[in-house]
């Protein structure tokens, strides 16, 4: 494998506190040397990559990601959503068990891993299922599916209800070392709700989704890793009340954490009454970079792109979740990428499937939420995406330690760009954000040395 130099960017690495000027070695897919004087290691025959004027930093990783293979592989592949994931500045992805059969047995992960390893454009890591078909009713074989390499189990897309069957899975998890991540909704809550229960709601007649439906299982949770010690995470936040329970369950020192999604702290449930409603309203100078000057894109009312799960909810919900992030309540960033093909959307708000595309987006929605708002500097955004999901799951990846596999992401944090239907990767187009001018993008991924995807290296060529 050729080596590679990035030259004049600036690296970002949190886990070494480092954020400065540095040339980038890569020689045989591992990083060889972080600094000024790089270049001078570098073999005669090393390819050069002009990165003045963008940030380099540890391989994103992305641990919360519906590829939908094996099984519904319509709405996606291995192949299409490891791409949108490249595409997305993405060297890491962490694949959701509720495909088709359901990731409950080794068999299923040892399809996934060796599908991944022909197709896969990024590495692919494999959550398990806490339960046999997802079904909530019965424990999956914790120790097989972590036998099978497995990096944590999760229902998600469902909730295990049952308190005691939590437990006993906290209690397995435990023993076998993996986090218990969870899509906290309490179904006798939120029965057949389809948008967050507030005053939009009302307004358009849908069913509502309280914000005590996640609370309550958050709360769950919290009291679950007190009892058993097991590392419990809660999955896609999206309530006030959800990062209230976590930051005082962490001050407590108890083995927790949460993740959030950019849908859920960029809209509201105001959305969904369509873009008129929202931007005269929560939407007003939400990107702190250009207030007034977001050209904002047009949506009717009942766009099922923008029904979600949990669901958006209302601006002081989104607030909260902002401000989890910033006082570090909220160690996590990730999509929940969910892709659903154009006729399954393309129904009546009440029976559109939940869920929207976010691999190529999320990078620019968390810069123009988290960085350009001045929420949070770049080093501990990109903590969120590299060296806090690594930590969780055990990965040794995260970081640009000497030796560690080179998975290398490359962005510019302000170059300004539209996402068009056109241009995606991903084999679904459920986003809500075609139209939205976006700051920020991913330009290069390499992933263990190689170029899983080149973007327009405009402001290196210069
Ligand atoms: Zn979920």
């Amino acid at each position: 494998m050729k080596s590679l130099l990035l030259t004049g960017g600036r690296v970002i690495d949190p886990a070494n506190r480092l954020d400065s000027p540095a040339d980038l070695l890569i020689v045989d897919g591992k990083i060889a040397a972080v600094g000024k004087d790089a270049g001078a290691k570098a073999p005669t025959d090393v390819e050069r990559m002009n990165v003045q004027g963008l940030v380099v930093c540890p391989g994103l990783i992305d641990l919360h990601v519906h590829l939908r293979d094996p099984g519904q592989t319509a709405k996606e592949t291995i192949a299409t959503g490891t791409a949108a994931a490249a595409r997305g500045g993405f060297a890491s992805v962490v694949c959701m068990p509720n495909t088709s059969p359901a990731v409950d047995s080794a068999g299923t992960v040892a399809l996934i891993h060796e599908r991944a390893a022909k197709q896969g454009a990024v590495n692919v890591f494999v959550a398990g299922a806490i339960t046999k078909n997802i079904g909530g009713e019965e424990l999956a074989s914790i120790g097989s599916l972590k036998r099978a390499g497995v990096v944590a189990i999760t229902d998600d897309g469902h909730c295990v209800q049952s308190h005691e069957l939590m437990r006993r899975a906290c209690e397995y998890a435990r023993m076998f070392d993996l986090p218990v991540m969870d899509h906290c909704q309490d179904y006798s809550l939120v029965t057949d709700g389809v948008m967050h229960e507030g005053y939009w709601n009302t307004a358009l007649g849908l069913r509502g989704w309280p914000a005590a439906g996640e609370e309550m299982i958050v709360a769950r949770n919290i009291l679950l890793a007190e009892l058993t010690g097991a590392r419990l995470h809660c999955q896609h936040l999206s309530a006030a009340g959800s990062v209230r329970l976590l930051r005082e369950a962490k001050k407590r020192g108890l083995p927790v954490s949460g993740e959030a999604c950019p849908h859920h702290f960029t809209l509201t449930d105001a959305a969904v009454a369509g873009s008129e409603k929202f931007w005269s309203a929560d939407g007003k100078g939400i990107f702190g970079f250009a207030a007034g000057a977001v050209p904002g894109p047009a949506w009717p009312a009942y766009d099922t792109n923008f029904k979600t799960n949990p669901p958006l909810r209302s601006a002081g919900d989104r607030e909260a979740i902002l401000e989890g992030l910033a006082d570090g309540t909220i160690e996590i960033l990730c999509s929940d990428h969910a892709p659903h093909c154009g006729y399954e959307k393309e129904v009546e708000f009440d029976y559109a499937p939940f869920g929207i595309t976010g691999l190529e987006t999320e990078l620019a929605l968390a810069l123009a939420q988290l960085y350009h708002a001045k929420r949070l500097s770049l080093s501990d955004l990109v903590a969120k995406y590299s060296v806090a999901p690594a930590r969780l799951l055990g990965l040794a990846k995260g970081t640009l330690n000497i030796g560690a596999d080179a998975d290398v992401t490359v962005f510019d944090p302000d170059c300004e760009w539209t996402f068009d239907k056109g241009d995606t990767a991903s084999k679904s187009t459920n986003s809500p954000f075609y139209g939205w001018r976006l700051r920020g993008r991913a330009v290069a991924t390499i992933v263990g040395g190689r170029k899983a995807w080149i973007g327009q290296v405009e402001a290196a060529a210069a």
